[in-house]
């Protein structure tokens, strides 16, 4: 069995779960994850014994190719979605049609309500991102390759890394690199920010020269078709201040302690506590605004959290970020992250670049 057909196996259970009969996924990112078919503009619905993918005729022969299986409804140019998704629907007449509360919009709920008078339609919560919250092994896999990919990017750049260099130039060059070992895409736009500009955590790149400061930091990661990684590595290139030794080592120190927290049964908020308390302690709570990570996989940004307040319990197969940072204005900011997935036993770190703050010096 496919994990498509598989996960869609998986999604009946929930669908009956909520009570309905069916449910019409609008988010382009749970069709992907349901069919494997990467095109936009597609719904799929899924029903207690099938599915159709609701798509354009842009995709037809993409489509004949690669998911012989699948039942397909071609919208031709002209044809509006609710058109092709009514006709769709007709066919199928649910009582109770779910909805994806966090997609669909009011708009559309209420021109299908006028059409199917006798549907009850319900809102669900995150039903396909309930399942897409623990990884199966294609997953994994395609999370291990984007983690090798990113620190193979990083390794080319950093060994030709110069003090003249901007923060621009080094974030198209690890887009390059990441390209050249096959990378699709960097998962978001590089963070590249040199000395003062690090505080700001979502820093854009900037014609700053690392020269110009003693440290520069790199939040970067790469798309390897569907899934992501995401790290984050600080390079010195200037003196080690003692205040830039103290931060980075209260930093690494929280890191580690939380990446060793990590196990299935912990809750989310027990092992952003573990970070956060190393921080408080040292005097830089108030300096670490943040929460301690996210999901990755078909997006960069997915469940679980790693933050106060999420009661979520870590299963085996869900991947996490683990990155800490302290940032004082006017200064800069340091944050070290890495990728982690939780296993049956504890847990494994994806990513692999040295971070002990000797690593990070640039030769000059
Ligand atoms: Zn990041
Ligand atoms: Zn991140």
């Amino acid at each position: 069995m496919s994990s498509f057909v598989g996960r869609r196996k998986k999604l009946r259970d929930l669908i009956r779960e909520a009570n309905a009969d069916a449910l019409l996924v609008t988010n382009f990112t749970n069709v992907t994850y349901l069919t494997g078919f990467t095109g936009d503009d597609s719904y799929l619905l899924v029903t207690l014994d099938g599915e159709t993918l609701i798509t354009d005729p842009r995709y037809t022969t993409q489509l004949e190719e690669e998911y012989p299986g699948l039942a397909l409804e071609i919208r031709e140019p002209g044809v509006k979605m609710l058109t092709a998704v009514v006709k769709v629907l007709t066919a199928v007449r649910p009582a109770r049609l779910g909805l994806e509360g966090n997609s669909a919009t009011i708009a559309f709920e209420r021109a299908l309500a006028k059409e199917f008078p006798k549907t009850e339609i319900v809102a669900t919560d995150g039903l396909v991102e309930r399942l897409r919250l623990v990884k199966d092994k294609t997953e994994v896999d395609a999370t291990r390759v984007a983690c090798t990919q990113a620190k193979r990017a990083y390794d080319v750049v950093r060994a030709s890394l110069t003090g003249s260099m901007t923060e621009l130039e080094v974030a198209a060059e690890l887009e390059y690199r990441a390209r050249r070992f096959g990378a699709t895409s960097l998962s978001f736009p590089a963070i590249v920010a040199t000395g003062p500009r690090s505080a700001l955590p979502h820093a854009r790149p900037t014609n700053r020269k690392l020269g110009e400061s003693d440290f520069t930091l790199i939040d970067w990661g790469v798309n390897s078709g569907l899934y992501m990684s995401d790290l984050t590595r600080i390079i010195v290139t200037g003196r080690i201040s003692p205040k830039l030794r103290k931060i980075y080592e209260i930093v690494l120190k929280a890191q580690l302690a939380a990446i060793d927290a990590i196990r299935p049964g912990r809750t989310c908020e027990q092992v952003d506590s573990v970070a956060r308390r190393i921080i408080t302690k040292a005097g830089y709570g108030k300096a670490f605004g943040h929460g301690l990570g996210h999901g990755t996989g078909l997006e960069i940004h997915e469940a679980p959290r790693l933050a106060v307040g999420q009661e979520t319990k870590l299963q085996p197969g869900m991947i996490v970020t683990v990155e800490p940072g302290i940032y004082v204005p006017g200064w800069g900011g340091v944050r070290i992250e890495d990728d982690v997935l939780v296993t049956r036993t504890g847990h494994e770190v994806l990513t692999d670049v040295p971070k002990q703050l000797e690593d990070c010096v640039l030769a000059s």
